[in-house]
């Protein structure tokens, strides 16, 4: 056991930042719980932009979160939760985010143009990185809607705005901040309006209506759902096209990384942080516990101390509050969250199965590009995918229970891939795997492999069918599921956007960097928007607010100005 050592503290000339003892003679301005996108931001900001020492605490053998990338027979490269990110035009301000957190280190690749397809049982959409000649595809294959599909790409704009708007409030100073909500309020019914509800309301084509929602997964929730927000800020994400990091999503992580170094902090994986210790209300830092090699907390190597005068984390707003807060202390937020989990339906939890793929010959042989494939054989998206209600014979034999899928080809987008690749996601149910949920990773027994194997050739089945010639190219295949993800992420049940983007999710006070507990912030997706842009948004709030009042402002002028490099 590593002894957590004490030593007087330093005095200090801020109040966040008061100099307390780490477990290991080192000592630690804050602490990060998690190193996803939002994670790292916080940290990169608060090493670079203020010189602070921070600690990042990850439980996975890898950094990076969702945006973790991995290998197999040293050729076949595949991300878990980056596909493609919008926003990264050179100049752009997510960009000189980007640029700015990882000097220059991380380079993007543009996707080619179309950068995605919609495909449906009777014909394909080409989206196009051009705004413009998207609204123009779309009303000359609609004509009869050109006035709501007008209309629906200024909603577009007005509904995205609020949600920023919105979210950034909190780190607006509080005299103006009254001013600023009540100048976007006019936009707030509309983005909570359903998406269903808002398609209904101006259009009249089914397939238009589901055209235009063919990128749900992306937030993961149905039309019926989802805010008319949520589908507005990733509609608007895209709309200039897309971008993928040179080198694999992994690629984030390793720019980073020295960014914290720099100011003395480090990265430590396989730390899985178990509690966050708050005494009379504040945080004093977090009991540890690290994992082996397998993952397996049932062994922990070692278990510490780590104490800091500020904890963030990036572990989800559930995860935070409902699993490392104290048992025996009850806070605002874990009340809310029940709450809002008991409004909410179990299928809002957004979970997949996602198929990677390693193949003999380039997918350019069949004509693809490099941009991705929405896969649709129907126009109903309400459908939920057969996989939960086949419990039994999907065992055996899962044919035919997938009807939709997301394609994707990472060496195509990535100028440093070594060998071909492909990736096909869909929905799956997490109950459906729960049986084995109390299994080691690797470790699930047979029953489980044949289940995955089934999905796979499902799956693999469903692309054949649209892309004839497919499964001839494959040489390497491996299926993650929902205890993939809730093993590698520590989320809940598999679910992989956290906080869904229902319309209720806008009222809650907890989605948000700042807590009810002093000096305890939140940041990533849950602190702002799902995708890897809008967590490292949620990442310069949790920073910002770190650093008191002119600490947003600064963190702005930043990453605006490249004024701190
Ligand atoms: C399949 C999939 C595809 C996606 N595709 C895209 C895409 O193409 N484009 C896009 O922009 N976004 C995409 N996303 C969404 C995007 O990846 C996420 O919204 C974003 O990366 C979330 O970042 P985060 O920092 O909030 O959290 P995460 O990346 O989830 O990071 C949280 C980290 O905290 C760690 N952690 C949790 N608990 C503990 C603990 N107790 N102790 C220590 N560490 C802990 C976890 O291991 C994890 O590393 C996708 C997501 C998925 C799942």
């Amino acid at each position: 056991m590593n002894t957590p050592v004490t030593s007087p503290q330093r005095p200090s000339t801020q109040k966040s930042f008061t100099k307390t003892v780490a477990s290991g003679c080192d000592t630690y301005d804050a602490i990060i719980v998690g190193s996803g996108i939002g994670g790292l931001t916080t940290a990169a900001l608060l090493s670079k932009c203020f010189k602070k020492k921070i600690l990042v605490l990850e439980q996975h053998f890898q950094p990076g979160g969702l945006t973790h990338d991995f290998q197999r027979k040293g050729k076949f490269h595949w991300d878990v939760g980056l596909h493609y990110v919008g926003e990264m035009a050179p100049g752009s301000l997510a960009r000189s985010a980007f640029d700015y957190l990882s000097e220059d280190r991380l380079k993007w690749q543009k996707m080619p143009d179309p950068f995605e397809k919609f495909i449906y049982p009777d014909f394909t959409f080409a989206v196009s990185s051009d705004p413009n000649k998207y609204l123009a595809d779309l009303i000359h294959q609609f004509p009869e809607e050109e006035t709501a599909i007008r209309q629906y790409f200024k909603d577009i704009e007005k509904a995205s705005s609020w949600v920023v708007t919105n979210a950034f409030l909190e780190v607006i100073p509080r005299f103006i901040r009254g001013l600023v909500g009540t100048i976007v309020k006019g936009n707030e019914k509309l983005a909570k309006e359903t998406t269903q509800y808002y398609l209904n309301r101006h259009f009249q084509d089914d397939r238009l209506k589901s055209l235009l929602t063919s990128q749900w997964g992306d937030y993961g929730l149905p039309p019926s759902r989802s805010s008319f927000g949520i589908h507005s800020i990733v509609v608007n994400h895209y709309l200039k096209g897309a971008w993928y990091p040179v080198g694999g999503g992994g690629a984030i992580a390793k720019a980073l990384i020295p960014t914290i170094e720099r100011s003395g902090g480090t990265v430590m994986t396989r730390h899985k942080v178990t509690e966050i210790i708050v005494t009379s209300d504040r945080v004093k830092g977090v009991n540890v516990q690290k994992v082996s090699a397998s993952g397996s907390l049932a062994k922990p190597i070692e278990t510490m101390v780590y104490h800091a005068p500020v904890v963030i984390s990036d572990a989800g707003a559930y995860t935070t509050f409902l699993k490392l807060m104290p048992n025996d202390a009850s806070f605002p937020e874990s009340a809310s969250i029940r709450s809002l989990s008991a409004q909410n339906k179990d299928t809002d939890k957004s979970t997949i199965v996602t198929l990677y793929l390693g193949l003999k010959e380039s997918p350019r042989k069949l004509g693809f590009q490099g941009e991705n494939h929405w896969i649709y054989m129907t126009y109903d998206h309400e459908q939920v995918d057969a996989i939960d209600s086949l419990k039994e014979t999907a065992i055996t034999d899962a044919s035919n229970v997938y009807s939709s899928c997301y394609l994707t080809f990472p060496s195509l987008k990535d100028p440093m891939a070594k060998g071909d690749t492909a990736e096909i996601i869909a929905s799956a149910d997490y109950d459906f795997f729960e049986p084995w949920a109390n299994h080691d990773w690797k470790k699930r027994g047979e029953q489980y492999e044949t289940l995955k194997l089934n999905i796979s050739n499902a799956l693999i089945q469903l692309v054949e069918k649209q892309y004839p010639g497919f499964k001839d190219l494959i040489e390497y295949q491996e299926l993650a599921t929902p205890l993939t993800f809730q093993h590698f992420i520590n989320n809940q049940k598999g679910e992989i956007y956290g906080v869904p983007f229902t319309a209720n999710r806008f009222d809650q006070t907890w989605t948000r960097a700042r807590t009810s507990i002093k000096n305890l912030y939140l940041t990533g997706a849950d602190a702002f928007t799902p995708g890897v842009v809008g967590a490292m948004w949620g990442g310069t709030k949790a920073a910002g607010l770190v650093q008191g009042i002119l600490g947003f402002p600064r963190v702005m002028l930043a990453l605006l100005m490249g004024g701190y490099r």
